[in-house]
């Protein structure tokens, strides 16, 4: 079998298509959706990041603005620019790049963003409405994830699903959000026994971990659909590299998501689509 590729720049490019003519029709009614994204200090990778949501921001005529504090800011001064963000009007998201320094209580922050504004998913308020299945906004990746299998028709209703991480970004959102699909979902984690066992009983296979290539040809059961979240460095340092063995997914399952191409492309889709429907929200024409 050579499993087909799922590819994450084609379900992008979809899902920004969609979002451009709701953008107009706001900006020519009221004005443009407003995200506003906060990097506390220089982490390199955090500016990468930021780059590509305020250019992805910019391309589809999403007012962004970025705020810069320095890495030695108090949890307080933190909180001050927060609530001064959930104050304006024009402002539909809050998104405040993470990993924050250590001396910034990142529990309060992300506590202090307005749930409507919370365009990350990550406040506990939104995360309730995520267990209770009732709309608000959603983890960017993991709702990626559902526009990935949706738009290409691949059946979630009745699947065995397994996840391997539990994180709050990725792995318990993605688990919920299959299971509201009527998947069965088991979820699989680093205290996990026989991994590779609970694995390999799943049709639709989620790696969300952080270790390159742990995923091996144990763990895929033929014929079972393998998302690869993971996006590790390569071993020289360079490149990106997935959670999951590439050439034995690419031979065993049925579907996969390459690294990169996959899944990460859709994170900041997911971030705009967040975005958009806060101001629709906002502007009540939603
Ligand atoms: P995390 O470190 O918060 O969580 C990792 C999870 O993996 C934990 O729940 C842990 O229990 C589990 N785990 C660790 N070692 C394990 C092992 N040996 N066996 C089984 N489970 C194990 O990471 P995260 O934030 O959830 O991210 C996971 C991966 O997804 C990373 O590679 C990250 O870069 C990537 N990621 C990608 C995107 C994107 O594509 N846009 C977004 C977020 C995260």
């Amino acid at each position: 079998m050579s499993a087909k590729i799922l590819d994450g720049k084609w379900v992008r490019e979809q899902i920004l298509a969609e979002l451009r003519p709701r953008v107009a029709k706001l900006t020519a009614s009221h004005r443009p959706p407003g995200l506003a994204v906060v990097l506390v200090g220089n982490d390199p990778a955090s500016e990468i990041y930021v780059r590509g949501k305020t250019k992805a921001c910019g391309d589809l005529g999403i007012y962004s603005e970025k705020i810069t504090p320095p890495a030695t800011i108090s949890t307080g001064d933190l909180l001050g620019i927060i609530e001064g963000l959930n104050q304006r009007s024009e402002i539909d998201g809050i998104l405040v790049q993470v990993p924050l320094p250590k001396q910034v209580d990142s529990r309060r922050v992300l506590l202090a963003v307005k749930p409507d504004k919370d365009v990350d998913g990550f406040h506990p308020m939104n995360v309730g409405s995520l267990v209770a299945n009732i709309p608000a906004p959603r983890a960017c990746t993991p709702a990626g994830i559902i526009e990935l299998l949706r738009r290409y028709e691949i059946p979630i209703a009745g699947k065995k699903a397994v996840v391997i991480g539990r994180s709050d970004i990725v792995g318990k959102p993605i688990a919920l959000l299959l299971l509201h699909q009527s998947a069965t979902v088991t979820i699989c984690h680093s205290k996990t026994s026989n991994l590779a066992e609970e694995c390999r009983r799943a049709d639709i296979l989620v790696a969300a971990i952080g270790k390159p290539r742990l995923v091996t040809r144990e763990f895929i059961r033929p014929g079972a659909v393998v998302i690869d979240v993971g996006q590790n460095r390569g071993p020289d340092g360079k490149g990106l590299v997935g959670d999951v063995d590439a050439e034995a997914a690419l031979e065993l399952a049925s579907a996969y998501t390459p690294v990169p191409g996959g899944v990460g492309p859709l994170t900041i889709a997911m971030l705009m689509a967040n975005t958009v429907a806060a101001a629709e929200q906002h502007l009540c024409c939603g």
